[in-house]
């Protein structure tokens, strides 16, 4: 008990948490460790490398599997273009080489390692490993990390760095979730988590699983799990699951979901106080909120003082805390009332948004509203057809009288978007290449890249195609395979390090965009009809100007020849016209 925990004795308990099932062995498993290895003061080195994505005290190593594979690759002296380095680098990929591994990193790597570090453990302590894992979080160079890579691989064996690599991917795959782990810890731990994202405290504070927590709130300066909304497929189905209660429906604002912790200052009455809200840009020029995606390009120009009628605007839509007490256990129309009273709006700056007031305010007569309570099933039908002509992302439909619950997705909050209903019209475009999948679809062809025609003269056939956007959803696994498995004798690997692409396509540089095989000509490929959110984007990484949010395969479109593919002038004008310019 005196002594360091060996890494050794982790990878022991993730080999048998892995293996073992049901779920109640696998909590068993990690109770003995608890029981057995850990001293309370190690509670907390050991829960950050089993729960590695709830670890906020180390930042961010910026290290995914291409990265990282680059760090192997220099850290282990290979040379880059030897097939060990390519299998890493191309980890994504079936066919005999990766075998029964492809798509999953860290087993791909495991058997690289495998005939370079041999099995006996390296005697690394999860204490050594943490500040190791500390230094690599602050490198600042590639050449750094490389080193700490070297220091790992000299300190484990095959077996251990490979949930050393998992462990910094942050997914362990263990097959038991983490309020599982949680609920094993101690019985308030999730509690406790939830309202301040900090595992630390939670380790620190819950040592002893007998010892029942003082409940415990939410606190100034301490991040809380955001209330969920539950995805709703149409009006009807939202009245439904609210019925008899009393709902508002409020607009579904398009920004970053930011919880504003104030201790001083004065724009607000109160001196202390938690805001939930949606952080926006609001351009001053034209009176209203910008597009969708400009709020890190706008928090750095206005950081540089460059852009002034574009500026940060912070939409409250709830309260969670004022002065010295949590009001999360009050009905939202209390808080209603309780932000109208705390927070003083500043025009384009700081709005709230409450039914009939806040934000409302603003809106010049005869337009439709932020927020509104709804009577009936139509108002609220009212309420979303007004957002989709106006363009906005959706509406919330919220129970008045709930309560603010962290990480709850149980229906308080219901969320419609205009992609359910299927809004936009589809569009038919030529599979040009395939991105490989990972896990259950590692090795196979799972996305698709798809192209615009370049329009070609009157009665002849195109003869370029414009790389447009990247698509994998809406088709069933079986549907997804036939397609993929049509087009496999066509399709040419887009060899690293070697860049070459068909010259019947035009991309950009941009990595996101580069598929991993390419359709070796157009004409033998197969034309999908996609939908998507009705809003299209601007596009820096494929080659059209426009590409789609969130788009999805609606039907393959067997019956259509490759020529009759939609061309880019055709879908700018049609973006054109639906946007009214
Ligand atoms: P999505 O990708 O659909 O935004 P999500 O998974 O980020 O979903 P959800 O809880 O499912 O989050 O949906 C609610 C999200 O909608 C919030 O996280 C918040 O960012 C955003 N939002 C915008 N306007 C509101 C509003 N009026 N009330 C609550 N949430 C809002």
């Amino acid at each position: 008990m005196t002594e360091e925990i060996k890494l050794s004795v982790l990878v022991s308990l993730f080999t048998w948490i892995q293996r073992s099932r049901p779920s109640a062995k696998k909590r068993s498993k990690f109770r003995k460790f608890l029981d057995t290895f850990c001293k309370p003061s190690d509670y907390f080195s050991a829960m950050r490398l089993i729960l590695p994505s709830l670890d906020r005290e180390r930042g961010t190593y910026g290290l995914k599997e291409s990265v990282l594979a680059i760090c192997l690759i220099d850290a282990l002296g290979l040379s880059r273009d030897s097939a060990d380095a390519l299998r890493l680098v191309n980890w994504r990929k079936g066919g005999a080489n990766t075998g029964a591994n492809a798509g999953n990193f860290a087993l791909v790597a495991a058997e690289i390692l495998q005939r370079r570090q041999g099995t006996v453990s390296g005697g690394l302590t999860i204490k050594e490993l943490n500040e190791l894992l500390d230094r690599l979080a602050s490198a600042e160079s590639r050449a750094e990390k490389t080193a700490i890579f070297a220091t790992l691989i000299n300190k484990t064996n095959a077996q251990e760095m490979k949930w050393v690599i998992m462990i910094i991917l942050k997914d362990l795959k263990l097959g038991i979730t983490e309020k599982s782990i949680f609920q094993e810890f101690h019985p308030d731990a999730e509690d406790l988590f939830n309202v301040t994202c900090d595992l630390k405290l939670v380790c620190e504070k819950l040592r002893d699983p007998t010892q029942r927590h003082k409940r415990q709130d939410i606190e100034v300066g301490k991040a809380v799990r955001p209330q969920l909304a539950l995805r709703v497929r149409d009006p009807a189905a939202a009245w439904k699951k609210l019925h008899g209660k009393e709902v508002v429906v409020e607009c579904k604002f398009d920004g970053d979901r930011i919880q504003i912790h104030k201790n001083g200052t004065d724009i607000h009455y109160y001196s202390r106080c938690i805001l939930d809200g949606e952080m926006l840009v609001w351009d001053s020029t034209l009176n209203q909120f910008a597009e969708f995606g400009s709020n890190q390009e706008i928090a750095k120009a206005a950081k540089d003082g460059l852009d002034s009628d574009r500026q940060l605007c912070y939409v409250a839509f709830d309260i969670l805390y004022v002065g010295d007490t949590s009001v999360i256990h009050q009905s939202l129309k209390e808080r209603h009332e309780i932000l109208q009273k705390v927070v003083k709006p500043l025009k384009g700056r700081l709005e709230i948004l409450v039914p009939n007031g806040g934000l409302n305010a603003n809106r010049p007569p005869g337009e439709p509203c932020w927020s509104c309570i709804a009577h009936s099933v139509n108002d609220v039908e009212r309420f979303f057809k007004e957002t989709i002509e106006n363009r906005d992302e959706g509406i919330v439909i919220k129970d008045l009288n709930s309560k603010w619950e962290p990480s709850d997705r149980s229906g308080k909050w219901l969320k419609l978007k205009p992609d359910y209903i299927r809004a936009g019209s589809d569009l038919d475009v030529l599979i040009i290449g395939g991105y490989y999948g990972s896990g259950r679809r590692g090795g196979e062809v799972a996305q698709f890249l798809v192209g615009l025609a370049d329009r070609p003269d009157p009665n002849a056939y195109p003869r370029r195609f414009i790389s447009f956007c990247r698509v994998g959803t809406g088709l069933t696994d079986d549907d997804l395979e036939t397609v993929a498995k049509k087009l496999k004798p066509y399709f040419r690997k887009y060899e690293y390090p070697k860049k070459m692409q068909p010259s019947f396509y035009q991309v950009t540089n941009h990595s996101k965009e580069r598929p991993d095989v390419w359709i070796e000509s157009p004409e033998k490929s197969i034309i999908l009809s996609i939908t998507s959110d009705i809003r299209t984007i601007r596009s820096e990484v494929f080659a059209a100007p426009y590409s789609l949010r969130f788009p999805r395969i609606d039907r393959v479109r067997y019956d259509k020849p490759w020529h009759e593919c939609l061309d880019v002038q055709s879908f700018v004008e049609l973006v054109h016209s639906s946007n009214g310019t």
